[in-house]
């Protein structure tokens, strides 16, 4: 087979991708935009339950994308910079699947062609989850089936 006929995430590096196909990547997961805590000696991320109050959990969609460095801090800009270190994201993040060398998952829209396949799959976890606003202590919101 070709190069050319295999998809642009396998023939391309991150790098190298058009603003389109970069953007193509994000499965709607929701999962990073939900708080996670780290044990700084190990690097351990423990993920919770807890989403930043721009998400809307009904769209899964932020409410300011274009404001949202400015209005949430930590909020971090997913760039082929950072993904050189990519173990504070989830590990199902298309992002980092593709950073460390590894195939999309087959419930990728890019790979399933069905835009719904995450839902089905059980990954796009926004609608299980509680704003920050109401939530309390991150601590008591740990889960383990976000990653
Ligand atoms: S974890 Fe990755 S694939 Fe999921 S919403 Fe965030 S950037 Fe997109």
């Amino acid at each position: 087979m070709a190069d050319t006929d295999n998809p642009f995430w396998q023939r391309k590096s991150l790098r190298e991708l058009s603003r389109q196909e970069w953007e193509s990547l994000c499965d709607g997961c929701t999962k990073c935009c939900h708080y996670r805590l780290e044990d700084v000696d190990t690097r351990a991320i423990y993920f919770t339950n807890v989403h930043c109050r721009l998400l809307d959990p009904e769209t899964g969609r932020c409410t300011d994308y274009s404001h949202r460095s400015e209005r949430v801090p930590d909020c971090v800009t997913i760039t082929p910079e950072v993904l050189e270190d990519p173990y504070w994201l989830p590990r199902t993040c298309a992002y980092r699947l593709l950073a460390e060398g590894r195939p999309l998952p087959r419930w990728h829209p890019l790979v399933s062609g069905d835009p719904l396949s995450v839902e089905t799959a059980g990954q796009r976890v926004c609608r299980r989850t509680i704003c920050e606003d109401d939530a309390g202590e991150l601590e008591q919101h740990l889960v383990d089936w976000i990653d």
